[in-house]
């Protein structure tokens, strides 16, 4: 990515110019949504991109943003290849649009070699993060669904004060451990003032594919006991569905809007919880 459109004398300008271009960027999308976890591999990045998918099924106009510098994973989960166009006069990213009408960025998409892994320094990356979330071109959304880095570290948080006016969507596996970890990312919401819109349990039970019985694999029920307990939404539970493993090596997202198996279902009670929850946040500003 290169610098920004002007050079100052480095006290402030092109930073107050990042500034009014990221809050008129925002400005123009109705609801961000900031999709997070307390550690790796509960599938923080299928539930931001199935959501996505989800909401522009239903119409809306809907933006998906991976800022995961060390493991981008929604390009290839959307079998998404190329780069992203920017138009260098007004320094601008235009985000790629996938054939179901959703537009996507991820920090992948600009790197000239997108094979090859980056090794990003601490401050560089902090910049890198800015100034990726400041200058992507969305135009008007309804949804910006971001895909923030794991954990509750330096980079999901430039991410969560770089999005004014995100809500959290914390993802979650049953267990106990990875309840540990969710407990840090919603004290990361309450520190940042972030409201949190709820809570997503993933990877919660399996259905035998021969027998049709409930198999107990990571346990089931551990999220929604622990939003209820601290008085959050529990907006969804997705079972452990292997189609989706597949689906995403292949780059081909299953049409969860028409799908009648395991995580089917329970995808189309996640959008409509969203908007749902979302639209009482409207009636309520
Ligand atoms: P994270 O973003 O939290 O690191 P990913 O979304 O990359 O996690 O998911 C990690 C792995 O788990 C991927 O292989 C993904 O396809 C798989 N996965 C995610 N959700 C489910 C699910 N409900 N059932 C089965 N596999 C899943």
């Amino acid at each position: 990515m290169s610098e920004p459109a002007s050079q100052g004398c480095g006290h402030g300008g092109p930073d107050l110019e990042q500034e009014q271009r990221l809050h008129d960027n925002l400005q123009k999308i109705r609801f961000k949504l900031l999709v997070m976890s307390g550690k790796g591999g509960v599938g923080k990045s299928t539930v931001a991109a199935y959501l996505a998918l989800g909401l522009a099924a239903r119409g809306y106009s809907v933006g998906l943003m991976d800022v995961d510098l060390h493991g981008p994973s929604i390009p290839r989960m959307l079998g998404l290849k190329g780069h992203a166009k920017v138009q260098e006069e007004a320094q601008l990213i235009e985000p790629m649009v996938t054939r179901h009408g959703l537009k996507a960025l991820s920090v992948e998409m600009l790197m000239p070699d997108r094979e090859s892994s980056v090794i990003w320094r601490g401050p560089l990356k902090i910049g890198v993060i800015k100034q990726f979330v400041a200058n992507v071109d969305w135009g008007r959304l309804d949804f910006l669904v971001i895909d923030s880095p794991p954990g509750t570290g330096d980079e999901p948080l430039t991410v969560a004060q770089s999005v004014e006016g995100a809500l959290a969507v914390v993802v979650t596996t049953p267990q106990e451990m990875a309840l540990a970890d969710v407990r840090k990312s919603l004290d990361f919401c309450r520190q940042l003032e972030m409201p949190v819109l709820g809570v997503v349990e993933n990877m919660s039970g399996l259905t035998c594919p021969h027998c049709g019985q409930p198999v107990d694999l990571l346990g089931q029920g551990g999220g929604q006991a622990m939003a209820q307990r601290m008085g959050l939404d529990f907006l969804a539970r997705i079972p452990w569905d292997s189609r989706l493993v597949a689906a995403s090596d292949q780059g081909q997202p299953l049409d969860l809007e028409h799908d009648h198996n395991a995580a089917g279902p329970h995808y189309r009670d996640l959008v409509q919880a969203v908007l749902n929850r979302t639209a009482e946040r409207r009636q309520g500003s």
